[in-house]
């Protein structure tokens, strides 16, 4: 086992480099550390996308567990925020996937990996539940052959990599958690590997034709480092499919429109990625979602939203013991309300977008999805 050397992104004369065993190392112990460290923090950070001088947005603000307090940073420069300590605490998601099923923002995932393996079209049914869905279908479905390997990474319970393969592609699903891994197995069938990305990285160099990474680079402590090791397990012609919240289709004045930290430790902007891709050589795209957005309500489009519908300051989710301080109910398998429902999604859901949303925004979605390729 090497040793791994681990940097904080942001902080550059003030670095905190510690040395542990990749393995061994305890998260809560590395975390608890940091956040010790931090009371030195220096006045001055930098982003963590672009490097240039990050501003204080907002002190103390309640973690996803009760009793963690956070300080959000924003890069005016390309419109990163991002929180601090920037630091991945692994204990959460252990409280997190025991209780996903009734934890809001994560008990979808439960009823997705329960409900695809029923649906006659796996791919389908997910790509109308969600946005990030929809535009890997319709880039797959575009741009990428059978025969091109795709690696799905932070497959997680493994329903995309499932709903991908159903479709024909060659996919294989890569997680950390060795529990999802097997569970996934099970669930689905052997194409999923459990292991660390930096690792997998040194024995699969260019294998790959598409990485696919929905809503993970937002809980990674150094997003752009994480793209150099995606960047590696890519074939020069090969492309990276990245999605995460989207800070560029909120306005400058929301500070945090995001899962609470340490669960997401940074929200990126079309802007944040433009950086990337500049700083790595890449050539970018962004996913039109005008498809998508003429047929699902996000009230969070509609003009008057800001000014009559303030999102309400979010709250930790967890308590100081791990337990879950609002469980969501659980939604129905089936819930259809016949034709009533369906007339309402065929006749009136464009209506009211149509004229109650943001015409000139209609490409943009609170999740974004970027293609990188390589320059060659
Ligand atoms: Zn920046």
């Amino acid at each position: 086992m090497n040793p791994e050397l681990i940097l904080i992104p942001g902080l550059n004369n003030h670095r905190i480099s510690l040395l542990f065993q990749s393995h061994d190392f305890c998260y809560q112990q590395k975390f608890e550390i940091v956040q010790k460290r931090i009371k030195f923090m220096p006045e001055e950070i930098n982003c963590i996308i672009c490097n240039h001088p990050a501003n204080i947005k907002l002190e103390n603000l309640e973690g996803y567990q009760e009793g963690e307090t956070f300080t959000i940073y924003h890069c005016s420069s390309c419109n990163t925020s991002f929180a601090w300590p920037h630091v991945i605490n692994e204990n959460i998601y252990d409280k997190i996937y025991s209780h996903a099923d009734i934890i809001p923002g994560y008990s979808r995932y439960t009823l997705y990996a329960n409900e695809i393996t029923s649906q006659k079209n796996p791919l389908d049914y997910l790509a109308n539940k969600e946005a990030v869905y929809f535009s890997i279908k319709e880039i797959l479905e575009k741009d990428v052959g059978k025969e091109a390997r795709i690696l799905e990474v932070g497959a997680g319970l493994g329903y995309l990599t499932y709903a991908i393969r159903k479709e024909g592609f060659n996919i294989v699903g890569l997680d950390i958690s060795s529990d999802a891994v097997e569970q996934a197995k099970i669930k689905f069938g052997d194409y999923f590997i459990c292991g660390d990305i930096y690792e997998f990285r040194n024995d699969n160099e260019g294998r790959f034709d598409v990485i696919i990474l929905t809503e993970v680079i937002e809980h990674i402590s150094d997003p752009a480092g994480f793209c150099d090791a995606l960047l590696k397990l890519i074939k020069n012609d090969g492309q990276l499919i990245i999605t995460t919240p989207n800070k560029s289709s909120f306005s400058s004045e929301e500070i945090w429109e995001t899962e609470l930290p340490p669960v997401h430790l940074t929200w990126l902007s079309e802007t944040s990625f433009k950086s990337i891709a500049k700083q790595k050589n890449l050539s970018l795209s962004f996913f039109n979602f005008s498809d998508f957005n003429k047929t699902h309500i996000d009230v969070t489009r509609f003009i008057f939203y800001n000014q009559f519908y303030k999102i309400k300051n979010r709250a930790p989710v967890l308590d100081r013991n791990g337990k879950v301080i609002i469980p969501a109910p659980l939604r129905k398998a089936k819930g259809t309300k016949g034709k009533l429902k369906i007339a309402f999604k065929k006749y009136f859901k464009p209506f009211f977008i149509q004229f109650l949303t943001h015409k000139k925004n209609i490409n943009r979605n609170n999740v974004l999805c970027v293609i990188l390729k390589k320059n060659r």
